[in-house]
């Protein structure tokens, strides 16, 4: 590594690789090129193209400098921080005294690289007592989190660098990832003949060229295909019976249904051949070490939940759990998911699960006259404007609060709502970290000091975070002093002061401040000073794991241990080290068994199996996917539409003979509309897609004062997805929106 070479990591997908920036320009804040590092103890060197991407993130032009202010004329103003922080807090507690912190609403606290500020953020929500919230997370995986919680208790990863077979539903990880190293772990797995790689997808994606069986099904029909997988698994008696008797509670109710499947008609609706599912329940039920994962393309799609219900099923049934190139419960630093919580929403009575609020709700919450009504939001670090369904509706809602407040580093569409903006600093500009921790058995965590000091006003949330606390709740000296006393003796002391803190009531949630202002961390990885607290937490939940990662000794000393590894190793380090034979113990029911039992997924089942896919409705023909992941489309955190080097537009995907009835070809614009919108937008002919299905990329259609001509100044580049999806299309159980299948019309322009 050359001194200009500094690790850190990628910021466009949940892997969060390990790269070696190298820094420059002249005024050396610029990512002039990027590798794979291979000190990164998960990524080992991988990075794909996106991240040679980066500096325009860094460099975005629309990154803000100042706090700002919104004038009466509608416009903003710069302001300082102290009136900032003084002003925010007034409004916010305002709310707070006169209707109950439930009126104050948080949403988001990080995006794919920068969880943080969500850790940051829990202070500041207990000093104004705000306790629902949101963020992306409730778009896209609270109905697997809820089912896994129900039938495992647990949420579970896969190995699938040792299992001989492999199903990806729902899913492309050779362009959303989510698995480490994916591209490799796909080529290795397709080219190896002992081997198979299943991918279900109505679109034949990058993966499902390489795989050795593409199940190729009609778009929103996955509840059909699995039903009649499990159907076959049942009637052939390939499940693992010995596991099914030892480990799963529930499985007759579940055959019962399954026996009555008409196998051949369902696999009709699914638009499959009999003789291709059958062949691949043959090769699940036969498979040494199977290993699945399931992604956006069910879980925003028809019958979201039931599809994740049926797979975990699949995953019981065949006995994939708890060994190697199956499934795994991974040990975690910060847990993200879980299940429901007896709270459910103040105005609709949507369902909480994993501690937020469904994302399709939101707007229904605020533009109302109920008396626990959402009055003013504070956003970090996201978008809702832009990513939450039914846009207009959103902007609707956020306009109408009494305060909303965005912490953000850019001007996105909802920081262009906001009453305030606080400028923060992007994530080279602090030290940031991700909480997307799944490995196994060696599970990794990676603290990313700082490339650069923060630019113009901008602060670490940490920072904003802090100010806004102290503003709130007057937190100060006379808590700080005693604890930095300590940490002038050493870690130990402190460790032994904040013991007080951590258990004090009123303290304890503002702890993530207090740690910030006393535990005197060098600049470079100032924010990482939560970290103790949560290494503290993980050593008394996981304190073996932590030991045979080298972290041993009462939970103060592990901890100790485990936070200076953090701070001392720039590339991540293995902090906790398990093995497959604490599966079973690590599942998370009270009887330590898979649950098959639940008789609300039973009874869709039933009623599925009993009937085809509903008829679409004539005015809109064709079936929307909004937000196909595509080589250059990541998050929205890289606003500048020339960071993509192909289609730039982002052009709608449909298939020749569409095209063809349609009388246009590639680089033509045909209209596309929805019960929600409609837009203008490019085509590009594709033998990939299937007859009456087409697909928009995600995260185009942010705005972006480029110079191009092609995207004029302020401009969105590109369909913003959600101008056409509605908020009322989403799963009836946990409120998940069908993203991916969106009624539509396609007509000549
Ligand atoms: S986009 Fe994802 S897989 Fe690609 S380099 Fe970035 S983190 Fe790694």
């Amino acid at each position: 590594m050359s001194s200009l070479e500094k690790p850190t990591a990628c910021i466009l997908c949940e892997c969060n690789c390990g790269i070696l920036a190298e820094l420059g320009g002249s005024d050396s804040r610029r990512l002039l090129k990027v590798m794979g590092d291979r000190a990164h103890p998960a990524s080992r060197g991988y990075a794909c193209e996106k991240a040679h991407r980066l500096d325009h993130y860094q460099n975005g032009r629309d990154l803000l400098t100042a706090p700002l202010r919104r004038r009466g004329d509608g416009t903003f103003e710069e302001i300082d921080w102290d009136t900032a922080i003084r002003e925010v807090s007034q409004r916010l507690s305002r709310v707070r005294d006169e209707h109950s912190g439930d009126a104050v609403f948080y949403y988001g606290g990080g995006g794919q690289g920068n969880h943080l500020p969500g850790a940051y953020s829990t202070a500041t929500r207990r000093a104004l007592g705000s306790r629902y919230r949101s963020s992306a997370l409730a778009q896209e995986k609270t109905g697997e989190f809820w089912i896994s919680d129900r039938v495992m208790g647990s949420s579970t990863r896969a190995d699938f660098e040792h299992c001989d077979v492999a199903l990806f539903l729902g899913k492309n990880p050779w362009q959303s990832h989510s698995i480490p190293r994916a591209r490799v772990t796909l080529k290795t797995l397709s080219k190896d003949p002992a081997r198979t790689l299943i991918v279900v997808d109505p679109r034949r994606t990058e993966s499902a060229e390489l795989a050795d069986i593409h199940l190729q099904l009609r778009p929103g029909t996955d509840a059909w295909m699995l039903t009649a997988l499990l159907a076959v698994l049942v009637e052939e008696e390939l499940f693992d019976q010995d596991f099914v008797s030892r480990h799963v509670v529930g499985a007759e109710s579940l055959f019962e249904v399954l026996k009555s499947v008409r196998i051949a008609e369902a696999c009709a609706h699914a638009g499959l051949p009999e003789s291709l599912v059958r062949r691949t329940a043959r090769l699940i039920g036969g498979a040494k070490a199977f290993s699945s994962f399931e992604d956006l393309g069910v879980q925003m799609s028809h019958h979201s939940t039931v599809v994740s219900y049926l797979h975990r099923a699949l995953i019981a049934l065949t006995g994939s759990f708890g060994k190697p190139g199956t499934h795994f419960v991974p040990t975690v630093l910060v847990p993200l998911t879980g299940g429901a919580s007896r709270r459910t929403s103040p105005v609709v009575s949507a369902p909480i699960i994993s501690g937020l609020i469904p994302c399709n709700v939101i707007a229904d919450e605020i533009l109302c006259d109920h008396p626990k009504r959402y009055r003013a939001m504070i956003v970090e670090a996201a978008n809702p404007a832009h990513s939450l369904a039914d846009s207009p509706r959103m902007r609707q809602a956020l306009r109408s609060l009494d305060t909303l407040v965005v912490i953000d580093c850019a001007m996105s569409e909802t920081a262009a709502l906001a009453d305030y903006v606080l400028p923060a600093a992007t994530q080279f500009e602090k030290a940031e970290a991700t909480f997307f921790n799944f490995e196994f058995p060696h599970n990794t965590f990676h603290l990313r000091q700082r490339l650069f000091a923060p630019e113009g006003a901008r602060l670490p949330e940490a920072e904003i975070h802090s100010r806004l606390v102290e503003a709130l709740e007057g937190l100060g000296e006379a808590v700080y002093k005693p604890l930095r006393d300590a940490r002038a003796i050493g870690l130990e002391a402190y460790a032994q002061a904040l013991m007080p803190v951590l258990f004090d009531p009123k303290l304890s949630g503002l702890a993530p401040v207090i740690l910030y202002r006393t535990a005197g961390l060098e600049e470079a990885q100032r924010e990482g000073a939560v970290l103790l607290g949560i290494a503290f937490k993980a050593a008394m939940e996981n304190g073996e794991s932590l030991a045979r990662a080298g972290f041993a000794g009462t939970p103060i000393e592990s901890a100790i241990k485990l936070f200076e590894a953090i701070l001392n190793q720039p590339s991540g380090v293995v902090f906790a080290v398990d093995d497959w034979s604490q599966m079973m113990a690590r599942l998370g029911t009270p009887d330590k068994k898979f649950h098959l039992d639940l008789p609300d997924m039973i009874e869709v089942v039933r009623d599925l199996a009993a009937q085809g896919p509903s008829a679409r409705d004539a005015r809109f023909p064709f079936v929307l996917s909004a937000g196909e992941r595509r080589s250059y489309t990541a998050n929205t955190i890289i606003r500048d539409p020339m960071w993509r080097k192909k289609d730039a537009q982002g052009a709608l995907r449909i298939c020749p003979s569409d095209a063809e009835g349609l009388g246009v070809v590639t680089g033509d614009s045909v209209a596309l509309t929805t019960s929600t919108g409609s837009a203008v937008v490019p085509i590009e002919v594709s033998d990939t897609m299937q007859p009456g299905h087409v697909s928009l990329p995600n995260g185009l259609g942010v705005s972006y004062p480029s110079d191009e001509p092609e995207f004029g100044s302020g401009k969105a580049a590109g369909v913003a997805p959600n101008e056409l999806t509605a908020s009322s299309s989403r799963d009836p159980f946990v409120g998940t929106p069908w993203h991916k299948h969106v009624p539509a019309r396609v007509e000549r322009a």
